[in-house]
């Protein structure tokens, strides 16, 4: 998808910020500075997310469907399984 960037791989799948996310991420960096309590509890979000997200595509997996990579935006994540060759 347009305006995400890859930050990791786990077990082969791509791991994608939106571009949402990151400002989202940021903002929460700015107005809770100097306490980063807000923040902290961000990442801890993100991460929470992104082991759920990864357990969706290993359910996915074990149906046989391809999962392309993991996106995550500021209301969750989600997962795109559609081919290369389609979007071409
Ligand atoms: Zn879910």
């Amino acid at each position: 998808m347009k305006y995400s960037f890859r930050v990791l791989t786990i077990w082969g799948i791509p791991i994608e910020l939106h571009i949402t996310f990151i400002l989202l991420m940021v903002f929460v960096l700015i107005f809770s500075y100097p306490d980063l309590y807000l923040f902290i509890l961000t990442v801890f979000l993100f991460i929470s997310v992104v082991a759920h997200e990864v357990s969706h595509s290993t359910i996915t997996r074990h149906y046989g469907i391809r999962v392309r990579k993991i996106i995550l935006y500021p209301i969750g994540g989600g997962i795109s399984n559609r081919s290369d060759s389609r979007q071409s």
